[in-house]
């Protein structure tokens, strides 16, 4: 299988080739396809096997596709640390090269000026920790009635460090008409039980 043969625009297999990578991971393999699908996905991965990419490559193309003149967030990465939220965000940059898209990266520890000057400019997707997105959120600093794709990574982590409820909250914020993309290394009958919540009939994606 190449990344050719995933429906991939050719500037993102540009940068994908720039990075070196030759040949997609296996959860790439199955997750793109039906992201660019725009189905809902429920994958089970774990960190190591190339996930970040599995979403991050098909949303630089969705996004890039219905690009609106207001740049209201079209798009929210949740993610459970600071870490894993910039890792993502380097992704994006390294994908995204070829492709104008803004992002706002929401996490602790970096001043709120900052964070929300990214918002005020305008950004195509969120990437952020759900303490402080929904701390910019209380302060009406975002609005996230546009958000047409969202994932929620790590799954289990988020209800390990006790953000379930904090993510609950911000998904009931969203519009429920939307791509939805879950990812979670385990499948405990808790993260199923969410899972069914917040997905419309998903693909399952193990790995
Ligand atoms: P992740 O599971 O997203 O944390 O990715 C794990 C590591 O695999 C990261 O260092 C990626 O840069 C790398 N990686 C992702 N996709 C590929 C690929 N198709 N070929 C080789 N390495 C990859």
């Amino acid at each position: 299988m190449s990344f050719e043969s995933l429906g991939l625009s050719a500037p993102v297999l540009q940068a994908v080739a720039e990075k070196g990578y030759t040949t997609p991971t296996l959860i790439q393999e199955k997750a793109i396809p039906i992201c660019l699908m725009g189905r809902d996905v429920l994958g089970c991965a774990q960190t190591g096997t190339g996930k970040t990419a599995s979403f991050v490559l098909p949303m630089i193309d969705i996004l890039s596709e219905g690009r609106a003149k207001a740049r209201m967030p079209r798009s929210l990465i949740l993610e459970p640390t600071r870490e894993l939220a910039a890792q993502v965000a380097e992704n994006f940059e390294i994908y995204g090269k070829y492709h104008k898209l803004n992002m706002a990266l929401l996490i602790g520890g970096v001043s709120f000026p900052d964070q929300e000057r990214a918002l005020e400019r305008g950004a195509d997707v969120l990437i952020a920790t759900p303490g402080r997105l929904l701390d910019h959120f209380e302060r009406g600093g975002i609005l996230l009635n546009d958000v047409k794709i969202l994932v929620i990574d790590e799954a289990d982590r988020m209800l390990d460090m006790g953000f379930i409820p904090d993510v609950e909250r911000i998904v009931a914020t969203l519009p429920p008409l939307r791509q939805t993309l879950f990812f979670s290394a385990t499948m405990p009958p808790e993260i199923k039980r969410l899972a069914d919540r917040f997905l419309s009939n998903p693909k399952e994606v193990t790995v």
